[in-house]
């Protein structure tokens, strides 16, 4: 997969940077554990723009730097931050928390301008869920009913969103209702995130394997609808994308056939006029890299895997060059993952291999498919 003239060996496509762990929610699926207050060893300015520098050495187009937390806004100098990376010509994302702040003219205007888009998350269709999963620590605001808000504002100052919903046995029921909501709120994107067991999302129940097959392929109907979705820790959704699109079918199982009849109550028929799903085939450390607060670089924020510090490393050399990397990015994997015809658009999560097994390479313990053994990819 190209991207301008280098690969994604080269370059990735997005780099989060968790500017703080401070934030005002107290999710329960954290996978930041994110503080009421911001540690002392986060990155400070400068070193946040040292390394903001240091991405220009991966060459034109710029990897995307989404800011992401903890909630970035609660860092004073995050406009400081994004001047910068504007200044020099480094594309922004921004994924804050819902809070008051967030929710304020003065800082919308702000960041209209500044960002190409903003992602905002929904875990729940009604206000329990949502509220129940997304507790506030600092401020008793109504979340569910800020975020719808917050979609409206966003939409009202032309501001382009993608909503991020994490799916776990909590929630998954929701799913056509909560795509409903994100469709008709004027998103460009909904990513569902599968729970990896890491951070406070140890707390929370996730899907089984096969209920994890369900959902993905209930994401296949619901991409029918135009709206672009992806998977974060579900890499396996694009081998259900080439299956379905080459004309599989699959009949599925009870949570399945509940999902899609939802979507269909609430949605009537796709239209006829949208293509088939595509998608783009990152993972982990391929296309993606982590910055912690501390400056610690991760192949994801779900892979607690040190490969290096800003502080010390230059990302660009430890993207291109750290052995980890290169593993994943060649899909030298073991188990069933290693032996895949889709390890090359899919791999597994390596999140989950190394939180459930202890192998960063290890088989995707998540996926139910069977390779078909010696097929060529
Ligand atoms: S076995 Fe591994 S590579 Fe194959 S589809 Fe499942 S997760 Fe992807």
């Amino acid at each position: 997969m190209h991207r301008g003239q280098l690969s994604l060996e080269e370059r990735p496509l997005l780099v989060f940077y968790e500017t703080t762990k401070a934030c005002p929610l107290a999710c329960r699926h954290c996978r930041a554990n994110a503080l009421l207050k911001p540690l002392p060893t986060e990155l400070s300015t400068r070193e946040a723009m040292k390394f903001i520098e240091d991405l220009t050495d991966f060459g034109k187009p710029y990897p995307v730097l989404i800011l992401t937390g903890g909630d970035p806004l609660m860092r004073s100098d995050i406009m400081e931050i994004m001047d910068y990376a504007k200044s020099l010509g480094i594309p922004i994302a921004l994924s804050p928390a819902v809070s008051t702040k967030l929710l304020s003219d003065d800082v919308l205007r702000e960041i209209r301008g500044r960002v190409s888009s903003v992602s905002i998350s929904l875990d729940g269709a009604k206000p329990e869920t949502h509220n129940y999963i997304r507790r506030t620590a600092l401020e008793p605001i109504n979340v569910f009913e800020k975020t719808l808000e917050a979609f409206s504002k966003l939409r009202s100052y032309g501001i382009e969103f993608q909503v991020n919903t994490a799916v776990m046995k909590l929630n998954v029921h929701e799913l056509p209702h909560i795509f409903k909501i994100v469709k008709d709120g004027g998103a460009n994107a909904w990513e569902v995130f599968f729970l990896i067991r890491v951070g406070r999302g140890m707390e929370l129940e996730p899907l089984s394997p096969w209920e994890t097959e369900d959902v993905v392929q209930f994401l296949y109907d619901a991409s029918l609808y135009g709206l672009q979705i992806r998977t974060v820790e579900a890499p396996f959704f694009r081998r259900v994308i080439m299956q379905r699109n080459s004309g599989a079918s699959y009949d599925g199982g009870k949570l399945y056939q509940e999902l899609v009849n939802g979507l269909r109550e609430l949605m009537e028929e796709p239209p006829s006029n949208v293509g088939k799903p595509r998608f783009t085939p990152t993972r982990d450390g391929y296309g993606i890299i982590f910055v912690a607060s501390d400056g610690s670089i991760y192949p994801s924020g779900f892979l607690p895997l040190t490969l290096g510090n800003v502080r010390k490393d230059n990302i660009v050399k430890v993207y291109r060059e750290h052995p980890m990397l290169r593993a994943i990015r060649e899909a030298r994997f073991n188990g069933r993952c290693g032996v895949c015809e889709f390890r090359g658009i899919c791999g597994g999560s390596r999140a989950r291999a190394f939180a459930e097994l202890g192998d960063p390479l290890g088989s995707d313990p998540a996926c139910v498919y069977e390779p078909r053994v010696g097929a060529a990819q």
